[in-house]
């Protein structure tokens, strides 16, 4: 029997097969939850139906994240097909381009600055919103991926930055408003993977090299090591923890300077 045996999860966020939401699909199904998908946008529809059909599932739902409509219709779908839901992944980040290369005083606009936060942070409140009401009396559990840049700057990841911030204080917040009816609230804090959303990001391989050579474990993390990570944190074997950050970047936050950057002088 696998951890999340017997839980219904929805997992938003696949866009291929580099997703981080994909590696945590397949922890989840080989971990023996029921999956529930959404794609943005009809030019990911096939893409990532045909990925839900490889984990078993024919749940797979249009769903952008700026819509209330779409959120509405997803868990209104979701209380039809399966009438309660056990947890909710949100794997969303977005912030456009030009607010990702340059200057943060420089390129930060009013406009980016407000996409930026409601894609990447209020979007897990208005699907929380969605998610809560099916899983009461369920000890269900909601997560959602940040990055380190929300505590310490770093070139170019400017608005995501804040985004971020905000994004992990709503886990506490929202881990106060659900925790009286047994609902979890976490975020897994990754380190730099290759996927479509760090593209956009300027200088993203030498990000991956420096967390790699700083961290204590002397590597980048996989989209599998978050997929478990994930796993744990939606099972109850986690039934103790909520509004955490957990950090899955192998040990990078911690180390101001590696061994190796100390003797290079
Ligand atoms: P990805 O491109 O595979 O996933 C990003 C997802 O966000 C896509 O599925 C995309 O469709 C979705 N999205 C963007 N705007 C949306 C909208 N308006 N409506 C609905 N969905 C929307 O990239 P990823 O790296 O797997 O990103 C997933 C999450 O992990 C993001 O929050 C990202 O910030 C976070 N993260 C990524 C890294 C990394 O290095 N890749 C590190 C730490 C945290």
């Amino acid at each position: 029997m696998g951890m999340l045996t017997g839980k219904r999860a929805l997992i938003v966020g696949v866009a291929s097969k580099l997703s981080i939401a994909a590696g945590i699909a397949e922890a989840f199904q080989r971990e023996g939850a029921e999956l529930a998908f959404t794609y943005q946008g009809e030019k990911l529809k096939d893409r990532v139906e045909k990925m839900a059909a490889g984990w078993g599932s024919d749940i797979c739902l249009p769903c952008d994240v700026t819509s209330d409509e779409e959120i509405a219709a997803v868990f209104a779908e979701l209380e039809k097909r399966w009438g309660h839901l056990d947890i909710l992944v949100h794997s969303v980040g977005y912030a456009p381009a030009q607010e990702l290369d340059g200057d943060y005083l420089e390129v930060t606009t009013r406009e980016g600055f407000a996409i930026a936060h409601d894609i990447s942070a209020y979007s897990f409140v208005a699907l929380a919103k969605g998610a809560k009401p099916l899983m009461e009396g369920r000890s269900g559990s909601m997560l959602t991926l940040t990055y380190h840049g929300s505590q310490q700057t770093l070139p170019n990841y400017n608005v995501m930055g804040l985004a971020k911030a905000s994004l992990e204080a709503s886990v506490r917040y929202l881990a106060g408003s659900c925790g009286k009816d047994g609902i979890r609230v976490n975020s897994i804090s990754a380190g730099p993977i290759r996927t479509l959303a760090a593209s956009g990001i300027k200088s993203f391989r030498r990000m991956l090299k420096r967390n790699a050579d700083r961290a204590p474990l002397h590597r980048n993390i996989t989209i599998e090591e978050v997929g478990n990570t994930a796993a744990f944190l939606c099972s109850d074997m986690a039934s103790g923890i909520s509004a955490q950050n957990i950090y899955v970047d192998g040990g990078f936050n911690t180390c101001a300077m590696s061994i190796e950057e100390m003797e290079e002088g």
